[in-house]
């Protein structure tokens, strides 16, 4: 018989920065089409997907544009450039055949509905994907903690962590040659290694809420599948 996934719900943490592929800044046709490719094919194997998206590639609310500016009204930019990203993902999906829901934690209801917990799991018991945005809704706070957060709300199995590097390395790979993959590091192990895998606010969520965190590549073809049949891929982060 065909194996079957490992998880059945599962909450995606993409950066903004994984939207832009190769470009300054933006978002990347090929690359967020490529990318919804990848979330479809876990979708059809009866995965729950939820997704965090975050806004660095149009606005990050502590850096670059906004200094000089009020950090609470720079991280509402910050949210904004989520909601965004959430809206090219959705209609990328819509049109890859996936039926896709944005939900912002911020009221903007001409746009995007908002973010109300029994309909986000109405949603994926229907196997809709739903797209979280506008992060947690607070300035201060990031799209990781937001993942964090949506995951433990929504009873995720498992929060994904998509990133460039597949996995956490003992060194950093593109230094040190001799760097290798933690294929599992437990949350005490992370912390005592300073390895920075999600910031601290949302490590910390996960680790309260024995919510284990996946760090793998979302540019590797099939990793995000091989993560939710349970696979050897990437970084898994227990408690
Ligand atoms: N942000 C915020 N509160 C949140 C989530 C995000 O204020 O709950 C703001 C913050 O300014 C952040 C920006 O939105 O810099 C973009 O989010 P993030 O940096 O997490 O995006 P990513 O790095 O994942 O692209």
């Amino acid at each position: 018989p065909d194996a079957k996934p490992a998880h059945k719900r599962i909450l995606l943490k993409l950066s903004g920065e994984a939207l832009m592929g190769d470009d300054a800044f933006g978002i990347n046709r090929a690359t967020i089409v490529r990318m919804v490719e990848e979330i479809a094919e876990v979708t059809r194997l009866g995965v729950e997907v939820a997704v965090v998206i975050g806004g660095g590639n149009i606005f990050r609310g502590v850096a670059g544009g906004s200094v000089g500016m009020d950090r609470a009204t720079a991280d509402y930019m910050g949210m904004l450039a989520t909601v965004m990203n959430a809206l090219a993902l959705a209609d990328t999906m819509n049109k890859a055949g996936l039926t896709a829901r944005v939900m912002s934690a911020i009221a903007i209801e001409q746009v995007v509905e908002p973010y109300v917990r029994p309909k986000a799991l109405q949603y994926l018991e229907e196997g809709k994907v739903v797209i979280f945005a506008a992060g947690t809704g607070n300035p201060f706070f990031t799209t990781d903690t937001a993942a964090a957060l949506r995951g433990a709300e929504i009873g995720a199995e498992l929060v994904l962590k998509a990133t460039k590097v597949d996995g956490v390395y003992t060194a950093d790979p593109k230094k040190d040659p001799g760097a290798t993959r933690y294929t599992k590091i437990s949350f005490d192990e992370a912390i005592a290694k300073n390895l920075g895998i999600l910031d601290a606010t949302a490590f910390a969520l996960c680790r309260d809420q024995k919510l284990p965190i996946k760090v793998f590549s979302i540019f590797k073809h099939g990793a995000l599948k091989r993560v939710v049949m349970g696979e050897d891929e990437g970084t898994l982060v227990y408690v």
